[in-house]
């Protein structure tokens, strides 16, 4: 039976399909040993400080945050080398990239953002009522900043891009991308979402520090989910002028950001640091030599700036994934996105990615064999 009453935005809206849970894929298989390289997260984390500082937290949780929160944008603002008032908390990336929508969107509006990227930006675009204007990728599988910038009409609002782009793992050029920002029209506003930025080669990403003080039109998006390991505690942030800060703080939730989120946070960017220097460095190791394995049996894989590897096979994707996931494998088929040979994997612990290169190495036989291949 439908539901009355809904705004008609929410009845167009489709449920986010997070990457398989460990626990399903134990139910449902009946696999005692699983391999979750399906979502990104750090596989290092909860850092050691992270759980020392959460666990100790544990007893103040009867009270409110303390919203000032003063603490962490302190040592964000040393670490991003911007004042603390540039910086605003939310519940992971995705409660900032929320509020994006409910600041900037109203129905009608038009909505740009590149093809294949994260599946939400278009859900919370639908839920505003917004109209969203695709624009293809470029070579490289890279975002386009120039299509981006020609995509612009008087009915822009807002454009959401990645960078790096997930699932495809690429920055977009950096030069095209700051031209992007610095032609922005001023009722046009660029999400510039960097979940994955600490992954990458800092010289591939914009000076965001510049482009805010000049007082261009972008907000810059992190995430603690991906490189600092607290994907389950989730703690979001935005960097921005000032005044777009109290925007920001005032249309969020009021609470926006929990204490154990918090003191996970703080720990890893003073005590933590060693750990995340390290967990860092694996997984960039790693990431190469997956590559070069991967490339090596035959796949096209995508150069990444990211924690995971986007390729191409010469099979069915989502037929590779279920046979993956058969030997207890998770990764991320791209059909969703129209990359119907091409899977994303994470970069799990240097034990996993070794197994993952094995396993996949025997489902690739089998497909070349034909024992799973089906035209
Ligand atoms: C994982 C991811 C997020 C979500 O991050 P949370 O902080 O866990 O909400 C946001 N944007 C992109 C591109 C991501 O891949």
């Amino acid at each position: 039976m439908t539901i009355g009453g809904l705004r008609e935005a929410v009845t167009r809206v489709q449920p986010y399909v997070p990457g398989k849970t460990i626990e399903e894929v134990k139910r449902t298989l009946g696999l005692k040993e699983i391999i979750k390289l399906g979502s990104n997260e750090n596989p290092y984390g909860p850092f050691p400080e992270s759980v020392r500082a959460m666990t100790e937290e544990l007893k103040n949780l009867n009270r409110y945050p303390d919203v000032s929160f003063e603490r962490i944008k302190g040592l964000l603002g040393d670490l991003q080398g911007l004042p603390s008032q540039c910086f605003a908390l939310s519940h992971g990336a995705e409660g900032m990239l929320q509020t994006m929508g409910k600041c900037f969107i109203e129905p009608g509006d038009e909505v740009v953002l590149p093809a294949a990227t994260y599946s939400l930006y278009l859900e919370i675009t639908r839920l505003m009522g917004g109209v969203p204007v695709p624009v293809p990728l470029a070579e490289g599988f890279r975002a386009d900043p120039e299509a981006i910038l020609r995509a612009i009409g008087p009915k822009t609002k807002l454009i959401w891009l990645a960078n790096p782009n997930n699932p495809t793992g690429t920055a977009c050029d950096v030069r095209a991308l700051e031209r992007l920002i610095r032609s922005l029209p001023r009722e046009v506003w660029l999400i510039l979402d960097e979940a994955y930025a600490e992954f990458a080669d800092a010289a591939l990403l914009p000076d965001r520090r510049h482009l805010i003080e000049e007082g261009c039109n972008v907000i810059a998006i992190r995430t603690f989910s991906k490189a600092w390991g607290l994907a389950g505690a989730r703690l979001g942030y935005a960097m921005a002028r000032p005044e777009m800060v109290t925007v920001i703080d005032t249309v969020s939730e009021p609470f926006n950001a929990n204490r154990v989120a918090l003191a996970g946070a703080q720990a890893a960017l003073v005590e933590g640091r060693p750990s995340y220097e390290k967990a860092l460095a694996t997984i960039l190791a790693d990431r190469a030599w997956l590559a070069a394995e991967l490339a090596r049996r035959g796949c096209c894989v995508v150069p990444s700036q990211t924690n995971f590897l986007f390729f191409e096979t010469p099979y069915s994707a989502s037929e590779l994934s279920q046979a993956l996931l058969e030997r207890g494998v998770i990764v991320r088929s791209c059909e969703g996105w129209g990359f119907d040979r091409a899977i994303r994997v994470s970069i799990g612990t240097t034990e996993e990615t070794r197994r993952f290169a094995s396993l996949f190495g025997d489902v690739l036989d089998d497909f070349r064999k034909g024992v799973r291949h089906h035209g």
